[in-house]
């Protein structure tokens, strides 16, 4: 048996060991800019990539600022950092898990991670082996809400919000769009259902966003409201039904 006083030594390297592996691991999130041989910067927004960055960027993120400036806690001089890991990259290779999101806005420094193919010239966003695409500006609007939540909620009304923020246009009816959304939630069978926009959401999503929209439009809650506990799910997808069967 190996005594007590030869363990310790033993135990104190692995926890070493351990931590530097935690450390280095915290610092690629945190700090991923060296491993991004591009970047380009408008307003408070700063892009680093892999490759080459083509097409008119500012654009893109002026459609994105008109989206984001509505939300709430919405910071102008917030500087946001993306980062475009593409199919290849070391950080697509670090990060992207086979069946995950289109992107991921990490916690603490908010470094977003953008890992389809993004096209700033088209406006797209398409994954690897794939050939529908989701439009770049709205998954830019959709990360960067999140870097705005600061609450813990749960993801219905994370990802809700985030939805109605980078999904809203000029036009958009409260009333008519909303119960279009609402009736192909309640009567579709898919997973992939088709927005008011023509695009095609993942259910989780389109349910998220279409249960947000009807407290915002119809209850009248402000976002604050809306992160009250007494709100549920549940009970607001009742609320739903109910008004979209009238
Ligand atoms: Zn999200």
């Amino acid at each position: 048996m190996l005594e007590v006083s030869r363990l310790k030594p033993i135990l104190k390297k692995t926890a070493i060991v351990l931590l530097s592996i935690l450390f280095v691991g915290k610092m690629l999130l945190w700090f991923p800019q060296p491993a991004f041989a591009h970047k380009v910067e408008y307003k408070n927004f700063t892009v680093y990539a892999t490759n080459p960055i083509n097409g008119d960027v500012g654009k893109i993120f002026d459609s994105v600022i008109e989206q984001i400036k509505r939300s709430e806690n919405y910071n102008a001089q917030y500087s946001h950092r993306i980062f475009l890991c593409e199919p290849g990259t070391f950080y697509h290779q670090l990060l992207f898990t086979e069946n995950g999101s289109y992107a991921s806005n990490m916690t603490f420094r908010h470094n977003i991670f953008i890992f389809p193919f993004a096209d700033f010239e088209r406006n797209t966003v398409t994954r690897a082996h794939s050939t529908t695409s989701y439009r770049l500006d709205q998954l830019l609007a959709h990360e960067i809400t999140h870097t705005f939540m600061t609450d813990k909620l749960p993801s219905w009304k994370k990802e809700g919000y985030a939805e109605y923020i980078a999904s809203y246009r000029v036009g958009y009816v409260e009333s008519g769009d909303l119960k279009e959304n609402a009736i192909t939630l309640l009567t579709s069978k898919d997973y992939f259902l088709t927005n008011e926009l023509g695009i095609p959401r993942p259910l989780p999503y389109f349910k998220a966003r279409t249960l947000v929209e009807y407290l915002i439009f119809i209850d009248g809650f402000t976002f604050a409201q809306i992160k009250s506990d007494s709100i549920t799910d549940d009970k607001t997808m009742a609320a739903l039904k109910k008004w979209a069967d009238r």
